[in-house]
């Protein structure tokens, strides 16, 4: 077997990655009744009709996580996954909320996390970095107590995010949250664009001061801000797969991705939550090249966009590297 296009993965959340095998075994172990017979029938439970839909069963199946060495655990298997499908650096999304909420300690999540991530080089040959989001749903007074209850572990996390069901909650409820990120020092992303209008994705870049927009699949409603993210050459992490799944779509073949990389946009390909969307990052490369016909030199562009788009700009040699090897990549070999 070739090895797969070299790519980064920059849009996932880690709770997704849990598998239904790991969800019960993990359930068994901390003695938690999930109720579903079998992993069967919580399959059965992944056709969802919209976000929400989505976001009840996420929550609930987290559950299941309790101790240090059940986020090692997630976060390996992820990692092992990715990296069999061309993953060479990933920036992995958490929600320390969704686990503080039902008692589990910040440093718990944060420290199980971590302890995958330092193996990852060595095991998987995978760099990555931690981004820490918060519940949009949440109030922004929670989500500054989470900022401050990560602080002990900042050298662990690189940037923060914004995520859950978005509609109802605009980026500028988190104005504050994000300049106190600034201040440490952190990076920013914000999901927008996703279920939420346009003007989501221009208040994440200019009221929260985002580098990079989670989704922002609905900029394609207008023609000016599309202007304005080719300009400011603002990354895109797209999730095609999570938005036939999520109804944002309704066929992959529909997906404007085509559309976008010819408009210039700097448009890249993740996974979102793989586990309960149909595919990994590597699934989801394949998927979009079938049903959108992309050619080598797109598929190629979205390998060179996710490094670009990436937060490696603390270690650019790594960084020329990946690029290389996206250029050396040979599609005949395949
Ligand atoms: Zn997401």
């Amino acid at each position: 077997m070739p090895l797969p296009l070299p790519k980064a993965e920059l849009h996932l959340h880690i709770e997704g990655t849990l598998e239904p095998e790991l969800a019960f075994a993990l359930a068994a172990r901390n003695g938690v009744t999930l109720p579903y017979a079998d992993t069967e029938q919580l399959r059965e439970a992944y056709l969802f009709s919209d976000l929400q839909s989505f976001l009840d069963l996420y929550y609930e199946l987290m559950a299941v996580l309790h101790t240090v060495d059940d986020f090692t655990e997630l976060a390996d298997a992820y990692l092992a996954r990715a990296a069999a499908q061309g993953v060479r650096h990933a920036e992995i999304f958490f929600d320390p909320q969704a686990h503080t909420a039902r008692g589990i300690p910040i440093g718990t999540v944060i420290e199980g996390l971590a302890r995958a991530l330092d193996g990852a080089e060595e095991r998987h040959g995978v760099s990555t970095r931690l981004i820490m989001c918060f519940l949009r749903d949440e109030s922004a007074e929670s989500a500054m107590a989470t900022l401050e209850a990560a602080k002990p572990y900042l050298h662990r996390i690189t940037g923060v995010g914004l995520d859950s069901a978005e509609v109802g909650h605009p980026p500028s409820k988190f104005r504050e949250v994000y300049a106190a990120a600034e201040a440490l020092g952190l990076r920013k992303v914000a999901h927008a664009g996703e279920e939420g209008p346009p003007d989501y994705i221009r208040e994440a870049l200019d009221v929260l001061g985002v580098e990079r927009i989670d989704h922002g699949l609905r900029c394609v409603e207008d023609p000016e801000l599309v202007e304005r993210l080719v300009r400011e050459r603002v990354p895109l992490t797209l999730c095609p797969l999570s938005n036939v799944r999520l109804r944002a779509i309704d066929v992959l073949e529909d997906h404007p991705l085509a559309s976008m990389l010819e408009a210039g946009l700097m448009a890249t390909v993740n996974s979102d939550d793989p586990a309960y969307f149909g595919g990994y990052v590597g699934d989801t490369f394949d998927a979009v090249r079938g049903a959108l016909g992309l050619d080598r030199e797109q598929m190629r562009t979205l390998a060179r966009n996710s490094f670009e788009a990436s937060f490696l700009d603390d270690d650019e040699d790594r960084r020329a590297r990946y690029l290389a090897e996206v250029e050396a990549y040979d599609f005949d070999a395949e």
